[in-house]
């Protein structure tokens, strides 16, 4: 049988766990708590009995993910992690060092149904979805290894761009959400969490009546429906003009400008013609665009356009009162790109 997972529980579960199955005091949650927001193992909760920790080994887990591997960048203090889920899955993530904090990019399934044309997670197929705890688990997990190097260090801002579609695993995503912002857990502001998606309109829509302050980015792509299609099959489902119209809703509700994320393609959606188009269809909406060099990935027949390109491109924008930025590659040398490394290391290991 599959263990409890501790750090997906609320304080308010976690208390009942502890005084209702454990027969425990309210006290011992408490402390249980503080251990999990430190990323602790159950054998490292030194102040509880090794009766009591020999019992919830039995039955429970503190955290579902671990860190098998990590790799450092040389470039810069880009960090990339391999972690382990109890069922043997493997998920990644990446740790990036800006001045303002760390920023870490976590998964929200393991592989992805999606089958964005240009990305490597989607590659095999979605395999199943990730629960709270492992959501947090990654957070939990990061924020102990980095702090290890450096105490000053921790996670301040998260970003759900990862593997996965977050929206395609709604109801455990917005728990992971409460779960990371709640005071007596990681404490962590949703001001400084970004969620993107591919575009699952309803979902965007579910979203915006959740009363969380989380930005909103949708991985745009395409300045219409056309080139949307041949990059994004989810594009044949929901349309563009009902993209931006949910974007639009979300802007409204939440009083958050969106961002757009623009992978630029060579000979797909670069040219100065798909600028402008973009420049129109994203007229009066407050949004900002993100757009990244795309990260080739070796099994697509996809590539990034020169550099000229894209700063041609982003000029395009900016004469159109478009604000855009060309998002810094990092991590380049250490498969920074989403889904590149547990791929790379499935394949050696023949999996
Ligand atoms: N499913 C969500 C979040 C995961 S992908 C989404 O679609 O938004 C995170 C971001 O990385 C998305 O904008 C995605 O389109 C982008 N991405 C995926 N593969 C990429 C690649 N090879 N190069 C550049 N961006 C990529």
């Amino acid at each position: 049988m599959d263990k409890l997972q501790l750090l997906g529980m609320d304080r308010g579960e976690l208390t009942r766990f502890v005084t209702e199955d454990l027969g425990e005091s309210k006290f011992r949650a408490r402390q249980i708590g503080e251990w999990l927001n430190r990323g602790a193992s159950i054998d490292e909760m030194t102040n509880l009995s090794a009766a009591l920790r020999a019992r919830l080994n039995a039955i429970a887990v503190a955290n579902p993910v671990t860190i098998l591997e990590s790799y450092r960048s040389k470039l810069d203090e880009t960090e990339k992690f391999l972690y382990a889920l109890t069922d043997g899955n493997l998920i990644e993530g990446v740790v990036m060092r800006y001045h303002h904090g760390d920023t870490l990019c976590v998964s929200t399934q393991v592989g992805c149904r999606m089958g964005c044309a240009f990305c490597a997670s989607t590659l095999d197929g979605r395999v199943r979805n990730l629960t709270p705890g492992e959501i947090l688990g990654q957070v939990a997990a990061a924020n102990r290894h980095i702090r290890q190097q450096d105490p000053e260090r921790r996670v301040h801002n998260i970003v759900l761009m990862g593997s996965g579609e977050p929206l395609d695993n709604y109801d455990n995503v917005v728990k992971f959400l409460r779960l990371v912002n709640a005071p007596e857990g990681l404490n962590i502001s949703l001001r400084n969490v970004s969620l993107s998606t591919c575009g699952l309109v309803p979902r965007m829509y579910d979203f915006a009546e959740e009363g969380l302050p989380v930005t909103l980015s949708l991985s745009l792509h395409a300045p219409n429906d056309e080139i949307r299609r041949r990059l994004m099959p989810v594009a044949n489902a929901y349309p563009y003009d009902q993209v931006i119209a949910a974007c639009r809703n979300y802007v409204e509700k939440t009083g958050r400008r969106v961002i757009f994320e623009y992978a630029l393609v060579r000979d797909v959606n670069s040219d100065l013609k798909c600028a402008d188009e973009l420049a129109s269809r994203l007229r009066g909406l407050q949004c900002h665009v993100n757009l990244i060099p795309l990260n080739d990935v070796r099994e697509r027949n996809l590539s990034a356009p020169t550099r000229q390109t894209v700063e041609a491109f982003q000029k395009r924008l900016a004469l159109k009162n478009i604000s855009a930025t060309v998002r810094r590659e990092m991590g380049a040398d250490i498969e920074g790109a989403c889904g590149q490394l547990r791929r790379k290391v499935l394949e050696e290991a023949g999996r």
